[in-house]
């Protein structure tokens, strides 16, 4: 039988800076590879293929992580983790259920999340702003949202360009599947600075809480102290 296989960037252990988890550690499985390209993206694992690594490799090493540091959270992150929603189906149930899986995904392959929705614990979903995709994902997005949004959260990153018009239609049509979804608004972090507009933060927090009954600012925090 031919070994499963999937470009791994990297497995390493860190403190989740982004979203519900924030501060906690946790075992990071980061693929390669990406279906989109937004224009903020700093994470080189996006547009670097890396070499292709067995599922026997990712379970050993994972083990390891989750021994030394003490820690049964893993987050699957990327580039774009639901390009090898196969792959990850078959790590979970070689790991088991000892783990709390969390897929950080950009909320777009919703055909994807089919094989692998009830094996996560929890998923932290991108909405995708037009201007900095140069598409509308807005379908995408709702379609991705409904098959997961009992266990989600949402995050959103913005800049000084965002067009202020998109947002109103977002968040009806997110408000329409959850209201309560906790959604973040993720200033964003560019050449590793982070740098928070308050008017601008004001202006999105306000258009979002018209719709949506949790909303919150949140930065990248393992940008701000400068970890992994
Ligand atoms: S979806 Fe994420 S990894 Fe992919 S290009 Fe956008 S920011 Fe980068």
């Amino acid at each position: 039988m031919k070994t499963l296989t999937a470009p791994i960037y990297e497995i390493f252990v860190s403190y989740q800076g982004e979203g519900l988890f924030v501060g906690q550690r946790q075992i990071f499985v980061r693929f390669s590879g990406c279906n989109l390209e937004c224009s903020y993206c700093d994470e080189p694992a996006a547009r670097v293929k890396s070499d292709l690594k067995s599922l026997g490799w990712a379970v050993k090493k994972i083990k390891e992580l989750s021994q030394k540091h003490k820690t049964n959270k893993i987050s699957f992150t990327g580039g774009e983790p639901l390009l090898y929603h196969y792959f990850i189906k078959n790590l979970i149930k070689k790991l088991g259920k000892k783990y709390f899986y969390i897929l950080e995904t950009n909320g777009t392959l919703y055909k994807n999340l089919d094989g692998i929705i009830s094996l996560i614990d929890f998923v932290s979903m991108d909405i995708k702003l037009s201007d900095y995709v140069k598409k509308d994902l807005l379908k995408e997005h709702v379609s991705f949202f409904k098959k997961c949004k009992q266990k989600s959260y949402i995050k959103m990153v913005f800049d000084k360009n965002i067009k202020i018009s998109e947002l109103e239609k977002i968040f009806i049509e997110i408000s329409k599947i959850k209201k309560d979804v906790v959604f973040f608004l993720q200033p964003a972090t560019i050449n590793r600075k982070i740098k928070i507009d308050k008017q601008l933060s004001d202006e999105i927090y306000k258009i979002a809480s018209d719709y949506l009954k949790d909303v919150r600012l949140l930065p990248q925090i393992h940008k701000l102290i400068k970890i992994k």
